[in-house]
């Protein structure tokens, strides 16, 4: 696996005041390659900050699962669907249906390529740290691809690194992001890369997703798989992979994860 190189903190320095909401000239890089639009560094500084929007819903509960889905946590204190990166027990703690992250990345022990996937968390109630310190964990599909996981309610980064962001490639195109403390949603749709039996790349892996209801990422494609400061090359092994949740420092919370595996039209 290549998460162990993943890490969205390293030395981003500190906003410039307290309370900036706005574009501020150091929240991130200008050192890093541009991305391969040309448009952006990666993790760019002067990249604009998503409009903010107030979601229409609050999340009180957890939202239930089709009777097709696949349950990866549960009411049930259960992490038999779970492993750590190395193969090893869960070490994370769950605890009346609610799971903290904990020490090193938690990984489902099944390997999944196109899906849709359920996921509710909550950043700290208790504000600590700023820009990628503060609530930051992540969502891994198929292994290798963040939905960045943070809080960003009032607490600018770089727009790529946000909450909801394709990390280090997409900012949301908006941020629907609730207060720290409250649950909020990820919706994704996810489409893992294709490749030729010569192994290239015959199709990028592509995402929507939806944040507490909003869209925020129209199947957009993903130039490759996550990494910090830069972008990495697909590989036939990006094919598929688990879905893992980032240990980034920050004790993050997640209930009500479930997953559907998707097939093409007249397959289902
Ligand atoms: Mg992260």
């Amino acid at each position: 696996m290549r998460l162990a190189g993943v890490c969205s903190s390293a030395a981003v320095v500190a906003v410039l005041a307290a309370g900036v909401l706005g574009q501020s000239s150091n929240l991130g890089y200008d050192d890093t390659p541009m991305q391969p639009n040309g448009k952006w560094h990666i993790h760019d500084s002067k990249r604009p900050q998503p409009r903010l929007v107030t979601p229409g819903v609050t999340n009180p509960n957890p939202v239930p699962a089709p009777a097709d889905a696949t349950v990866l946590l549960g009411e049930r204190d259960d992490l038999s669907a779970w492993q750590m990166i190395d193969g090893s027990r869960p070490t994370w703690l769950m605890k009346n249906g609610i799971l903290e992250t904990g020490k090193g990345l938690l990984r489902t022990k099944a390997e999944f390529t196109d899906v849709q996937l359920h996921v509710e968390f909550a950043t700290p109630t208790e504000v600590k740290g700023e820009s990628q310190g503060r609530g930051n964990s992540g969502v891994f599909l198929a292994g290798k691809f963040e939905i960045q996981v943070l809080d960003s309610y009032q607490n600018p980064t770089y727009p790529d690194g946000q909450a909801a962001a394709i990390y280090g490639q997409f900012p949301p195109l908006v941020n629907a992001s609730r207060p720290p403390g409250a649950w909020q949603t990820y919706d994704i749709v996810f489409t893992a890369p294709r490749f030729t039996p010569q192994g290239a790349l015959e199709k990028p892996a592509a995402a929507t997703v939806f944040h507490n209801g909003i869209v925020v990422h129209n199947a957009t494609p993903f130039w490759g798989p996550t990494a910090h400061k830069q972008i990495d090359a697909y590989t036939p092994a990006t094919a598929k992979g688990p879905i893992a949740l980032q240990d980034h420092g920050n004790p993050v919370r997640y209930r009500n994860v479930w997953i559907r595996a998707l097939n093409d039209y007249d397959k289902s």
